[in-house]
């Protein structure tokens, strides 16, 4: 088993267990590599309206930060990483980049969670699928990855085709759209995220869709791996499957990070 690069906590407000009980569950299944990517304070929102069921309080992340470090340091078992999940938000780059300066991040991984305020993967706000025009949702998503590759804030674009979340899969004919996408991961040169929830959420499909990794390929994007556990359970889910896919369109190494640099090991 390669490593897991997305690990949620309890702290977070809409996930369950520990960081011990994650790096148990980790050791169980002999994982060499483990990252912690809770989700960042909503920098985005003035502090009384920030969920306190969305990301962690700005109050919690020293303590978040303290404690992955100590787990890093005690050992034995699957080597930790210390990461954030941050979400990209147009035009507040500067606050987030104050948050990422203030602590020793291994990697960020990068989302898009929102258009336009809009938590669009949001099971509570999932009816504001149908007042609003798929195929201009898809094509808004995406120039917002874009947008969030180029602002250089991010090691990672995590879950790049978030958009199909709740299905159905995203239809073919989008092949210009994700060229125009990978090119601007590539030459912003940040790594893409298969992450393995997508195989859990009712897409039930990894993301990205095979096209766009193959695409990845192509253009010779690195790439991480993460399960998006919001429970100890879920560590490693899914995640021989994505191995498998990334055999499969070519892949040989996986990108790894130490101090927000980027090694790459053989998959
Ligand atoms: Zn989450
Ligand atoms: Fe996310
Ligand atoms: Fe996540
Ligand atoms: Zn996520």
């Amino acid at each position: 088993m390669p490593v897991d690069y997305h690990c949620h906590t309890a702290r977070c407000g809409h996930a369950q267990g520990t960081v011990e009980e994650y790096l148990r569950r980790a050791r169980a299944l002999g994982l060499e590599e483990v990252g912690f990517a809770d989700h960042l304070p909503q920098y985005f929102l003035p502090p009384g309206r920030r969920d306190p069921g969305l990301a962690m309080a700005e109050e919690e992340l020293a303590d978040y930060v303290a404690e992955v470090l100590a787990a890093a340091a005690a050992g034995p078992g699957p080597a930790v990483r210390l990461g954030c999940e941050a979400d990209y938000v147009p035009g507040r780059e500067a606050d987030l980049a104050a948050f990422l300066r203030a602590h020793p991040f291994d990697y960020v991984l990068g989302s898009v969670h929102y258009l336009d305020g809009w938590g669009f993967d949001n099971p509570a706000h999932r009816n504001g699928y149908a007042t609003r025009d798929r195929g201009e949702l898809i094509v808004t998503y995406f120039r917002l990855v874009q947008r969030a590759a180029t602002s250089g804030l991010f090691d990672v674009l995590a879950h790049p085709d978030l958009i199909k979340k709740f299905g159905p899969r995203l239809p073919p004919g989008l092949t210009s759209l994700y060229e125009e996408t990978v090119r601007a991961i590539k030459k912003a040169d940040v790594c893409v995220e298969v992450n393995t929830a997508g195989l859990r959420h009712p897409v039930q499909e990894i993301y990205p869709t095979e096209e766009f990794l193959r695409l990845c390929r192509a253009h010779r994007v690195p790439v991480c791996l993460g399960s998006d556990a919001h429970r100890p359970a879920d560590v490693g889910a899914g995640l021989e499957q994505a191995v498998a896919l990334l055999r499969e369109v070519g892949y040989r190494e996986i990108a790894l990070f130490r101090g927000r640099r980027r090694i790459l090991r053989e998959l």
